[in-house]
């Protein structure tokens, strides 16, 4: 089963919308495998940022991810890569589609709430920063059966 990096942003922590996001993945039918809620090491925010560190944003970005909690996720199942980024919408608010977190919480680009992977090495490197060597959960949810054909 596929796994993806999330990470809902200290925007998200500090506005309460931790539930809702949760809420959301957990209702896509999604499985929640992996959760450390902490303020983000600064090595570990550059790390993750790396392809942005010649961006003009990229050392407020670094401080921001830095600057309050933000709560980590692996979530699993059949295309979360590509369903998580879906669920979150697109990173610039004002494209964010209605339905999206992105659409329906935020109105700025540097705070738009929440991150997900972008492809499966991507996926495989951001759980490796932010997880290590901590393994993800293996659970069975009472609706898995109905999940899948
Ligand atoms: N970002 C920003 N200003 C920009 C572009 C990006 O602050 O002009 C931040 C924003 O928080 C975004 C993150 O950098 O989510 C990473 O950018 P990316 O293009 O990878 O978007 P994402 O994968 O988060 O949708």
């Amino acid at each position: 089963m596929e796994q993806t990096y999330v990470m809902i942003k200290p925007d998200g922590v500090a506005r309460g919308l931790m539930g809702e996001v949760l809420g959301r993945i957990e209702k896509k039918g999604l499985k929640i495998v992996g959760m450390k809620f902490a303020v983000m090491e600064e090595a570990k925010a550059k790390e993750h940022y790396a392809e942005h560190a010649e961006r003009p944003f990229f050392a407020g970005l670094v401080e921001f991810i830095t600057s309050a909690p933000s709560l980590s996720l692996i979530v699993e199942g059949n295309d979360s890569i590509k369903i998580m980024r879906a669920i979150n919408g697109a990173t610039k608010p004002a494209e964010a589609a209605p339905g999206t977190i992105r659409g329906d919480f935020a109105v700025d680009t540097g705070r738009n709430l929440v991150h997900a992977s972008d492809s499966p090495e991507a996926a495989a490197r951001e759980i490796k920063i932010h997880f290590g060597d901590c393994a993800p959960l293996t659970y069975k949810r009472c609706d898995d059966d109905c999940l899948y054909e």
